[in-house]
């Protein structure tokens, strides 16, 4: 495809390189492996997988499946590609799913949805023995169920860095890529693009920097689970020509802080970031290919206020993630604790940097989006669909509560500040957490008094702008402990509130929430191919997953899907 360029010098080549190796860049190495192409997958973590590994493994895919057929479930592409795209659908809270998904985009998921399904049970993925279902799915529109479960038990070639269902996805890809010879090159970062000309020609490769993992105390860095197929050599910087294709599948840009903040600027430092720190998903993918010329597309999904594009923690006292880590996890050192699973929100109150509740704890996320049967009856685009639609717009406020609040936020950003779980030793009790290092993390992130006052004053953290006045955190929980005895929250409408906080001693825990998803990228066509400003496609480019915009859907269904299509086409490349 291209000529190299003579002011390059190559440390190594293939004909196709894709950078990332979680949900997307797994299939798309596999698909350009499967059409002959030799294959480079550049990986910055120590390890592959990215947030797919560390995934609940719920993989929705249907459009006809072989699980689909056996299970007696109509589906097909014409059906999915309706549901996709039906404005008329909206969420409890009146925002739209697929109103603004991109109709190339959508049209190209329905046709390969059900032939990644197969790929992926081809290559060694093991979904539960079940009918599909709508458990854990966002988005999948509404005409039939369409999410697998990936099967997965700890057991040799299926390590898990945290024990996910996701590894069950991700591992049998791995061994299968590494059969058919393609080799991974960890560690290693990219960090640009290199096109024939500044702006213009083909894409002829990618440079890269070694970005080694080391644990506090250690002298080496961490090593893949599979060493099989690794490219060994270590230099500072390598790089990479690609005959054919370069594959962008870097998974988004929910850890950029500045790059998640032009979509909503409340979305602050104080936030979390899932899946960190096993991976982080830093918008180098879209950067790199905005700077020699991409399009960015469908920006408005990224704030639609539905699905996982932000949740709630429920896993406390831990700054990482929102879920518990496991004590074996390889970056256990960084994490620090394992955290303290809410089983019930009645087991606490939530309260702002200044010590005052702000919302009902009992409801949390976004609307989880549309799923089967979830407009009952249906009718495809006939806009009486609403009449179905329950609204309740006040449920679903809980984090336009969490990031916009401003008393005590400060400049340069304003942040909302963090939030903070409020419980007493009864709840220890009652849910046998362990409110001992390694569960939770002393060091800014869960605090400890025999009084409330004082443990408002010991609240320290990176984020919090001014202490927390003593009497406010007690006139706080005063005041809930008499919703308690009267049965009613008089303030924000919590059912009913069950348990009194008021045996000594008394905790603060980290529960701020959670930015999960990216759903705006770059602009790819029904090829997966990246577009210019221009609208014409970057000859060489391509993109999937995460990182590619114009789709409003979590997770790793079109990200498996969109890899397999960016495979495919990269690999035909002449
Ligand atoms: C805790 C958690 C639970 C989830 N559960 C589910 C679920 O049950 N079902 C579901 O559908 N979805 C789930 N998801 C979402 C799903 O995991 C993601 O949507 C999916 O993994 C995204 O795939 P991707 O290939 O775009 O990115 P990733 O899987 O994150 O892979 C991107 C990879 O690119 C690498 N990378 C980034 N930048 C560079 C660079 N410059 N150079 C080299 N490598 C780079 C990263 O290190 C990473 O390995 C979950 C996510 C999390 C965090």
């Amino acid at each position: 495809m291209a000529q190299s360029n003579d002011s390059q010098n190559w440390d190594l080549e293939a004909d196709v390189v894709v950078i990332g190796s979680g949900a997307a860049g797994l299939p798309a190495a596999i698909k350009a492996a499967d059409g002959g192409a030799s294959v480079i997958v550049v990986e910055a973590n120590y390890d592959i997988g990215g947030h797919a590994i560390i995934s609940g493994g719920n993989l929705p895919l249907g459009g006809g499946t072989s699980a689909q057929k056996k299970y007696g479930i109509p589906d097909s592409p014409d059906l999915v590609f309706s549901d996709l795209t039906d404005w008329t659908i909206v969420q409890n809270n009146g925002w739209p799913d697929y109103r603004y998904n991109d109709r190339e985009v959508m049209r190209a998921f329905a046709d390969h949805c059900a032939l990644t399904y197969e790929f992926l049970l081809e290559n060694g993925v093991e979904f539960k023995p079940i009918a599909p279902d709508n458990q854990g799915g966002h988005n999948l529109g509404n005409s039939a169920p369409r999410e697998n479960h990936c099967f997965w038990t700890k057991g040799p070639g299926y390590e898990s860095p945290n024990n996910r269902g996701g590894t069950g996805l991700i591992r049998p890809l791995e061994n299968s890529a590494r059969a058919k010879g393609v080799k991974f090159l960890v560690n290693y970062k990219m960090t640009s693009f290199v096109r024939e000309g500044e702006k213009s020609g083909p894409l002829i490769g990618v440079t890269t920097a070694y970005t080694p993992r080391i644990m506090p105390g250690q002298s080496t860095p961490l090593k893949s689970f599979r060493s099989d197929g690794n490219i060994d050599s270590i230099k500072p910087a390598m790089a990479i020509r690609a005959k054919k294709a370069v594959i962008v599948a870097t998974g988004g840009m929910t850890s950029n802080l500045n790059f998640r903040r032009m979509f909503d600027p409340r979305l602050t430092a104080v936030l979390t970031v899932a899946g960190e720190p096993y991976s982080f998903q830093d918008a180098s993918g879209e950067l790199a290919a905005m700077t020699i010329g991409a399009s960015l597309w469908g920006l408005v999904n990224q704030t639609l206020e539905n699905g996982d594009n932000i949740r709630t923690q429920r896993v406390l006292a831990t700054k990482w993630n929102y879920m518990t880590w496991e004590l074996e996890f390889p970056l256990f050192p960084l994490v620090r604790a394992t955290g303290l699973a809410v089983k019930d929100w009645h087991d606490l109150i939530l309260v702002n940097q200044v010590g005052k509740r702000f919302y009902d704890e009992t409801k949390g996320d976004y609307p989880h989006g549309n799923v089967y049967k979830e407009v009952d009856p249906y009718t495809p685009n006939d806009y009486r669909n609403n009449e179905n639609i329950h609204f309740h717009p006040t449920n679903y406020n809980f984090f336009n509560a969490a990031v916009a609040m401003n008393e005590y936020s400060q400049p340069p950003d304003y942040s909302a500040g963090p939030i903070w779980a409020i419980f007493d030793s009864e709840a220890v009790k009652r849910n046998k957490w362990n409110v001992e290092p390694p569960y939770v993390d002393p060091d800014g992130y869960f605090f400890s008094a025999n009084t409330l006052t004082e443990l408002a004053t010991k609240i320290k953290n990176e984020f919090q702008a001014k202490s927390m006045k003593g009497e406010t955190l007690q006139a706080t929980v005063e005041r809930y402990n008499s919703f308690v005895d009267a049965g009613k929250d008089a303030d924000f409408g919590k059912p009913a509130p069950k348990c009194k906080i008021q045996t000594a001693p008394f905790y603060a825990a980290w529960a701020t929430p959670n930015v999960h998803d990216t759903r705006s990228g770059l602009r790819i066509n029904a090829k997966c191919q990246v577009m210019d400003m221009n609208g014409q496609v970057i000859p060489g480019l391509y993109c999937a997953g995460e990182s590619a915009g114009g789709f409003n859907q979590h997770g790793l269904g079109r990200c498996t899907t969109q890899g397999f299509i960016a495979g495919t086409n990269a690999a035909r490349e002449k």
